[in-house]
């Protein structure tokens, strides 16, 4: 069988029938990464694996593996993001295992604990796929060296495992001055009584000097972060890309598909109450579909192709809670086909009509308007996951993390020189209040 033949089969199958129309209700809509809600329908599957007879044949339908920085590890281009209860959905592992996505990302925090939890489950009923699956958790919540072991061992009896191939902490780290010489010397003690293979952290915001800081540090193996065609722009964030490129870092996208803040298309936004989406942003992104579905793509899949095209990048993580989601990505990571400068191109564009619905994380500038921690960028973060990826829960665990006194007084700051200086030119405080009649 011709490979080449059974890639372009299999993905031209899978976005067949998906059309325009339902395409744009899915830009920043459903769950991880404003995935579309494919129907589930034969054509929507690429081939199974299992169908075939040899092993070559096999191999060309799995999800491609790439070495993840100094650890040498092959890891599947495709990760699995598991922010939620993975108790009550077993299918998605056995799916995610037959494709090939071997990834696996969880945290102590997500689904209140049952990602972790419904994971050991499936590896207490079958041991025997543990060494399968590079398991990436994190301590979430975790500030100081004590509770990150308190962390590990509760990661531990949820995952029915005693190693964790990545561990991270922070779980969202915002300050290079985190990376202390004791956790330092945490990971390299973890490492040694192999609880952990790998140590790393994770970032939302401030991820340029996160990135420069870690590349000369020399003890972080991988870097959990958000990278997407809008952050692709920021030529700081490239020369920290390539900066712990060098210096030999693991690099793992999150947030691929860009979604936003802003309500979704349809939804009751802070836009005036408008239930449309603003004009500029729908005739962008119709501009953009066109062109994305003349050749066979939508747009979250060619979003996480522009991703996974990048060499820097060993693996997209993506946020699947449904085997129709996780078949259309494995799909769009089997083709070959690179995005051309012109779709490239279009993309760009629509990340400059729809930049104010999307922050950026650079909450240095913020913070400096604001002339103190500011914590907008987590509050854009919490609007993302409640308008774009219809999950209050993960939306309020957010929210519910910034400090009580800091949150009581955030309706009384005059934001007005941090919206001045924000690059994404972005109305922050009726996100603020937004996110107060929606959250707290
Ligand atoms: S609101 Fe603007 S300045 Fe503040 S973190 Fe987001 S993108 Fe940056």
């Amino acid at each position: 069988m011709n490979n080449k033949n059974v890639d372009r089969r299999v993905f031209l199958g899978t976005v067949g029938t998906v059309g325009i129309s339902a395409s744009l209700a899915n830009i920043n809509n459903a769950f991880g990464a404003g995935q579309p809600q494919t129907t589930g329908t034969e054509t929507n599957k690429p081939a199974d694996p299992n169908d075939v007879k040899t092993q070559q044949e096999q191999a060309a339908l799995l999800v491609p593996k790439r070495e993840l920085g100094k650890t040498g590890v092959k890891v599947s281009t495709l990760g699995l993001g598991m922010m939620y209860n993975v108790v009550d959905n077993q299918i998605i592992l056995r799916s995610a295992l037959r494709y090939g996505v071997t990834f696996w990302d969880t945290a102590s925090s997500y689904g209140g604990g049952n990602s972790e939890l419904g994971i050991g489950n499936f590896f207490q009923a079958n041991p025997e796929e543990r060494k399968n699956v590079f398991l990436a958790s994190k301590a979430s919540g975790a500030n100081s060296v004590a509770r990150i072991d308190e962390r590990l061992k509760q990661s531990f009896e949820r995952l029915k495992t005693n190693y964790i191939d990545l561990y991270e902490y922070p779980h969202g780290l915002s300050n290079p001055s985190q990376l202390s010489d004791d956790v330092k010397k945490w990971a390299e003690n973890a490492k040694k009584n192999n609880q952990i293979k790998y140590f790393g952290f994770s970032a939302h915001s401030n991820q340029a000097a996160l990135l420069e800081a870690a590349a000369k540090l020399g003890w972080i193996d991988v870097i959990m972060f958000s990278y997407n065609y809008r952050l692709a722009q920021d030529s700081a964030l490239q020369k920290a890309i390539d900066a712990a490129y060098k210096a030999k870092i693991g690099l793992v996208a999150m947030k691929a598909a860009g979604s936003a803040s802003s309500a979704r298309e349809g939804g009751r936004g802070w836009r005036g109450g408008r239930e449309q989406p603003a004009a500029a942003e729908s005739t962008e992104s119709q501009k953009l579909n066109e062109q994305l579905l003349a050749r066979g793509f939508t747009q979250i899949q060619a979003a996480i192709k522009l991703v996974m095209d990048d060499q820097r990048i060993s693996c997209v993580n993506v946020g699947m809670d449904n085997v129709p989601i996780l078949t259309a990505n494995v799909a769009a990571s089997l083709d070959k086909n690179k995005l051309t400068a012109e779709e490239q191109q279009a993309f760009r564009q629509y990340a400059l009509a729809t930049c104010s619905g999307y922050c950026a994380g650079c909450s240095q500038i913020c913070d400096s308007a604001l002339q103190q921690k500011s914590y907008v960028s987590d509050i854009m973060r919490s609007l993302m996951y409640y308008n774009s990826y219809g999950r209050e829960d993960m939306a309020r665990e957010v929210f519910a993390q910034i400090p009580s006194d800091v949150r009581s007084n955030l309706l009384r700051i005059d934001y007005s020189t941090a919206e001045a200086r924000c690059p994404q030119q972005i109305p922050i405080r009726n996100y603020i209040a937004e996110a107060f009649e929606k959250l707290a």
